[in-house]
């Protein structure tokens, strides 16, 4: 089955019980059993819950995985994929990264005695340091908010000689563009609040797997530490991640226009889009991704009042954390998602104060390009 059709089919027979054509909310907590243990596959919510299995079984096919699970959060994903290091066991990552997931390497796991060695450049050397005695090796991309591409095949070469688990945050390519399990990566993990569920009306993690070992680990710890996700939210992702596809083509489409408007403008410094063809990523996000998304980054000059004037007179693009929904966003990283990476971290990472991050959504191109006009005039 090609992308589309199983985005719309897999893990969503009708249903067994009423024969509906779309997957039920079971919105139950627990579920009646015939004999004591004598059950139809379902016990508790926590452990298992049938909406969460559809979605579920569609997000791992998505990705070319053999496994799914699906969790609260993007967060709660990536907790429980780390939650199989111990204490004394080393993280190497990709420095860009998602203000959050730095702050679980930093905030929870170093005090923990799990350490995390970041990677600012791009070369085998100091790749191989950073994975020397690694446990995992954790990248984005596109990173957020540089869109910087990172070599995903390389990286899982380096890393399976290094002997680390390779786990790539799919949230900003999603499958439609990249599937990094192909690419030899151990798991995927997501933020589906994004652009898979889409609309902006819910939040919600995955991680998808090849290994029964390693999936088997992280399912236990869904269920030991609890952050699955719940049926509505399940459903409301299922639901979205049904026309993820032909949203992804518009977001592209519209982020395309974009970019190539920000980098004539006189005003404008600097243009982060991989899919510019004189962008130095564009070789490189070409060989790996078929879709280069909808998230744009840029500079204007004047730096960050510059940049807050522009936002404020954008009527379109909401000032909003988030991104991958259908509408148009703006959002300042350095005091907004990346907040809590320090300033000098943040400036090596090139997050610069003024840096300004835009989803752009699927709304009329004209209207979109008229906003951006306007703000910056
Ligand atoms: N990974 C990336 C790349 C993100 O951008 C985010 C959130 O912005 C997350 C993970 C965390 O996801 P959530 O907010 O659903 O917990």
């Amino acid at each position: 089955m090609k992308f589309a059709t199983t985005a719309i089919h897999a893990g969503q027979a009708a249903d067994p019980a009423t024969g509906a054509t779309i997957v039920p909310i079971y919105q139950t907590s627990t579920f009646t059993q015939q004999a004591v243990g004598v059950h139809k596959g379902y016990e508790y919510s926590r452990s298992g819950n049938p909406t969460r299995a559809a979605l579920e079984e569609c997000l791992a096919k998505l990705e070319n995985g053999r496994f799914g699970l699906a969790f609260a959060s993007g967060l709660a994903a990536n907790m429980a994929v780390l939650s199989t290091l111990a204490k004394g066991d080393k993280i190497a990552a990709v420095a860009d990264l998602y203000g959050g997931t730095f702050r679980i390497f930093e905030k929870i796991l170093r005090p923990l005695g799990i350490e995390t060695a970041y990677i600012q450049g791009d070369s085998d050397a100091e790749i191989k340091a950073a994975l020397s005695g690694a446990k995992m090796l954790w990248s984005e991309s596109p990173t957020n908010p540089t869109m910087r591409i990172v070599d995903i095949a390389r990286l899982a070469k380096l890393s399976k000689r290094a002997g680390a688990i390779f786990v790539v945050d799919n949230t900003f390519a999603t499958p439609v563009a990249q599937k990094p399990l192909d690419l030899g990566a151990d798991a995927v993990v997501h933020s589906t609040t994004k652009y898979i569920a889409g609309h902006s009306d819910t939040i919600g993690g995955a991680a998808v797997f090849n290994d029964a070992e390693f999936f088997e680990k992280v399912k236990f710890y869904q269920n030991a530490a609890g952050g699955a996700a719940g049926a509505f939210d399940s459903w409301l992702v299922l639901r979205g991640l049904k026309t993820l596809q032909i949203r992804m083509e518009r977001h592209e489409k519209n982020a395309l226009k974009i970019a190539e408007f920000l980098q004539n403008h006189p005003r404008v410094e600097k243009v982060n889009y991989p899919g510019l063809k004189n962008s130095p990523q564009y070789k490189l996000a070409k060989k790996q991704m078929s879709n280069f998304g909808g998230m744009i980054s840029f500079e204007l000059r004047g730096g960050a009042k510059a940049a807050k004037a522009a936002i404020a007179k954008m009527k379109i693009f909401s000032l909003a954390e988030s991104l991958g929904g259908v509408e148009s966003l703006v959002s300042l990283p350095a005091e907004m998602t990346h907040a809590s990476i320090p300033r000098a971290e943040r400036l090596k990472r090139g997050i610069a104060d003024g840096l300004i991050r835009l989803s752009v959504g699927i709304e009329d191109i004209d209207d979109l390009l008229e906003d951006l006009r306007n703000a910056l005039k």
